[in-house]
């Protein structure tokens, strides 16, 4: 296998295959079938596009969205390989030009969208030409079950068929068995050798913070300390829950010296292609969106996703937060959420059309989401446990970098519980709060409840401190917030234990923690240690160390280039190569050649201008 190591170091200008890409190679290279399911970021493209030139023919890479396929297209053709991609947006005469190109032998890779590919036409052009392989790329829009069926995607099984003795491979980044199943049925891939690879993301780093207090500015206020401190001038993804709620965060965004646009449902095609365009074209812009901003994101330097809601479950999570890092440095995946969020969530659930059982398994995925968001353990050892992983915690996610202290909450728990009792299980955690703090509120006297024993029973602590305890006894199902009847707090089953003094309650506690921990050295040391190959360079942000001008010149530099080609600035070169040169200071075509993610067409049509910026830069 030199070859595939030869074409991995010349023509992606990589040293050494990551986990099990080599295997796949091999194995497709040698003419078998393959499923490969590996985390977004993992390097599934590769694992086609070498066989692809190692044997004989044409890969065709069956792919469901244009802006995928365009930016695929654009980074191999810098890499100096032959691809073209044929789909509608393709004139008469351009598609014709490609086809010819593809019968004469001179395309090393084609990419089609699926309804293409079925049609009569494009069959019989294809078995006139010599074929390499073909490959699935988002194998799980076979799956009726996701978001992101595709039905065109059901008939691709008619391939097998179609083209007998031509190896096949299918890529996905959705790990459950159920989809894994119906994408060997469907696509009658009964011979393939199935590869699962480890779905951790060790450059992400989790973290979980408590939503503020409105008064003190609530979750924007936390985003933008949150962005002030780690992400100035990075690319970043901001989800909420509405469509207005992105308008609202955009504004406040842009308000604050973050260029941000939205993006959801609502918006016309046009406006939302050109907010897709120019997020992949853009090292620093922020898209604050609904769900609706997902699959066609394949920018590898998106570098936070941040949540100021709740999503609907892990898989929800794991998957949105994955479009962070997947050029594979440190990245942010952050979320603030308070009780509001499991009140509206569940309310959605309720109101949802699907049947009582789908109801109470969309109930079931919130809980462990909320006890992913409440956990004092490690995030990512949660997180892999979700999916079937067993892991040690990771030293890069907020609890192992500042691991919370919890204590014995049983006589604050006893207090709120019997406040809401008292209170008849009829109103939010804002009425509570005022209860159990004395607040002789006009409601509180309109109703008696100044004259109940449980009023001002909690002055010793504070709203801030009553506010995290609702929301753990919620999370600990001792309390249940009724979205039918506007966030009610009403008591569970268990909370009659701790009131009868049965059952104690370990609660963390929630000091006044900075947005994101500071990781300690040797925290860093062991994410850094986990992450294996060392290929995890540090971005320089700061623009005052000779290290951090260079980076911001090259990043320059690379926007001109881009913006001459017409293409989004990763497909030049990604951040972390930029990152490595400004580390590495090369002064040789050799010493730049070593750079990760060099190779020789990037040298052959870079290198000397690249040297040029490096040398131009003081202190170089
Ligand atoms: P996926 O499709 O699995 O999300 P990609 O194929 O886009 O991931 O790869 C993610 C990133 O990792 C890309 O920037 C790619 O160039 C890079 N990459 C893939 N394989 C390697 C490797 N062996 N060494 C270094 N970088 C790699
Ligand atoms: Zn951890």
């Amino acid at each position: 296998m030199t070859d595939a190591l030869a074409l991995l170091n010349s023509v992606f200008g990589y040293p050494a295959f990551r986990g099990n890409q080599r295997a796949i190679i091999e194995r497709l290279a040698g003419g078998g079938d393959c499923l490969v399911l590996m985390p977004t970021g993992g390097g599934k493209s590769l694992c086609y596009q070498i066989p692809a030139l190692l044997r004989p023919g044409c890969g065709i890479v069956v792919s469901p969205l244009i802006a995928l396929m365009r930016d695929q297209v654009a980074a191999l053709e810098e890499a100096g390989v032959r691809a073209a991609f044929l789909n509608s947006t393709l004139d008469v005469q351009t598609a014709s030009r490609i086809e010819a190109a593809l019968l004469k032998g001179e395309l090393d890779l084609l990419y089609i969208a699926p309804e293409r590919l079925l049609a009569a036409r494009t069959m019989d052009l294809l078995k006139c030409a010599r074929i390499a392989l073909i490959a699935i790329d988002e194998a799980h829009c076979v799956s009726q079950w996701g978001h992101d069926f595709r039905p065109e995607y059901g008939a691709l099984g008619v391939l097998a068929q179609a083209f007998p003795g031509i190896p096949r491979i299918a890529l996905t980044a959705t790990a459950d068995d159920l989809t894994r199943r119906e994408i060997i049925d469907k696509l009658e891939l009964a011979q393939a050798e199935t590869y699962l690879a480890s779905f951790d993301r060790p450059n992400i780093r989790y973290t979980v913070a408590p939503r503020g207090l409105a008064k003190s500015g609530g979750a924007h206020a936390q985003l933008i300390d949150f962005l002030t401190e780690h992400h100035q001038g990075h690319a970043g993804i901001v989800y909420r829950i509405s469509r207005a709620k992105t308008e609202e965060t955009a504004r406040f965004l842009n308000q604050n010296g973050f260029p941000c646009l939205p993006y959801h449902a609502g918006l016309d095609a046009a406006t939302r292609e050109d907010t897709q365009t120019r997020f992949s074209n853009e090292p620093d812009l922020v898209v604050a969106a609904t769900i609706a901003f997902g699959m066609g994101i394949d920018k590898p330097d998106v570098r936070f996703v941040a949540h100021l809601d709740l999503p609907r479950n892990i898989e929800a999570y794991y998957q949105e937060t994955g479009r962070a890092g997947r050029d594979g440095t440190p990245a942010d995946a952050w979320m603030t959420y308070g009780m509001s969020d499991i009140v509206s969530q569940r309310r959605m659930i309720e109101e949802s059309e699907g049947a009582d059982a789908f109801k109470r398994v969309a109930q079931q995925k919130l809980d462990a989401l909320v006890g992913l968001a409440e956990s004092a353990g490690c995030r990512r050892v949660r997180l892999l446990s979700y999916f079937g992983e067993s892991s040690v915690p990771c030293g890069n996610c907020d609890n192992c970098l500042n691991p919370p202290i919890t204590f014995d909450g049983t006589e604050l728990a006893q207090k709120a519980l019997s406040a809401v009792y008292r209170t008849g299980q009829r109103f939010g955690a804002g009425h509570v709060i005022d209860v159990l703090l004395g607040r002789d509120t006009e409601r509180a006297q309109s109703l008696g409840h100044n004259t109940l024993p449980t009023f001002g029973i909690g002055r010793d602590a504070g709203e801030g401190q009553w506010r995290t305890v609702l929301r753990q006894l919620v999370a600990l199902g001792f309390l249940r917030a009724d979205s039918e009847a506007y966030g009610a707090l009403k008591l569970e089953d268990a909370a009659r234990g701790v009131l009868k003094g049965e059952t104690s309650v370990q609660l963390r506690e929630e000091s006044a923690a900075p947005a994101r921990a500071k990781a300690s050295r040797q925290s860093r040391k062991r994410a850094k240690d986990r992450s294996g190959s060392g290929s995890w360079p540090a971005i320089p942000i700061e623009a005052d160390t000779a290290e951090g001008a260079l980076f911001q010149a090259l990043r320059a530099w690379r926007a001109d280039v881009a913006r001459e080609h017409g293409v989004p600035a990763f497909v030049v070169l990604h951040d972390s190569t930029l990152a490595a040169i400004a580390a590495a200071k090369p002064d040789s075509l050799s010493g730049l050649r070593a750079i990760s993610g060099i190779g020789d067409a990037k040298l052959a049509r870079y290198g000397v201008q690249l040297l040029e910026v490096t040398s131009a830069q003081p202190g170089s």
